[in-house]
């Protein structure tokens, strides 16, 4: 098991537009690694998904898994672990909504991001086979948010009012209004 360093927020790799993925690469020995540190990483970490660039790789790579239990997200759908190479996000309907976002390049913040939230997704799985997948709601923001990682975009970019970001405790405090334990 190989858990990587997460770059945070001011490493110019994270402002970087990363480069497709070589397709003759996808299944190599350098590949699997990747991916399986990625997994680790994000696994350690305990977050939901991972984009290449952050782990100082500026390539077009991400893995998401969006556990059933969904305790830190709220009542969300599960996603099982996969990996997304080269992924084009095709918008299906504009109306957007939005969700209170944390990232691990950007640890102990949290903003509010009003994203499209049905949108259509053209990747290439682990195998090199290309795909398409359709997602709607929480997981359409995941989504977004992995991705625009690939492109040198981080959810503080997309904050619908700059008032809106904030530490963690203190939306947990102020904002998701959980009751403070004597
Ligand atoms: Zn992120």
């Amino acid at each position: 098991m190989t858990v990587m360093n997460i770059i945070r927020m001011g490493h110019p790799t994270l402002r970087q537009d990363a480069v497709p993925y070589p397709e003759e690469k996808i299944g190599s020995e350098e590949f699997r690694t990747l991916v399986e540190d990625m997994r680790d990483t994000m696994a350690s970490a305990g977050g939901i998904g991972l984009a290449a660039p952050q782990v100082d790789v500026p390539c077009q790579i991400a893995v998401i898994e969006v556990p059933e239990d969904g305790t830190r997200y709220g009542d969300t759908p599960s996603l099982p672990f996969a990996v997304y190479v080269n992924p084009q996000i095709t918008v299906l309907d504009d109306k957007a909504d939005g969700y209170w976002e944390g990232c691990l390049s950007v640890p102990g913040l949290m903003g509010y991001v009003e994203r499209p939230q049905h949108i259509r997704v053209d990747y290439l799985d682990e195998t090199g086979a290309s795909r398409t997948i359709e997602v709607q709601g929480f997981l359409a923001t995941v989504f977004q948010h992995e991705f625009d990682h690939l492109h040198g975009t981080l959810f503080v970019d997309r904050l619908k009012d700059s008032r809106l970001l904030m530490f963690e405790e203190e939306f947990r405090q102020f904002v998701a209004g959980e009751p403070e334990l004597e």
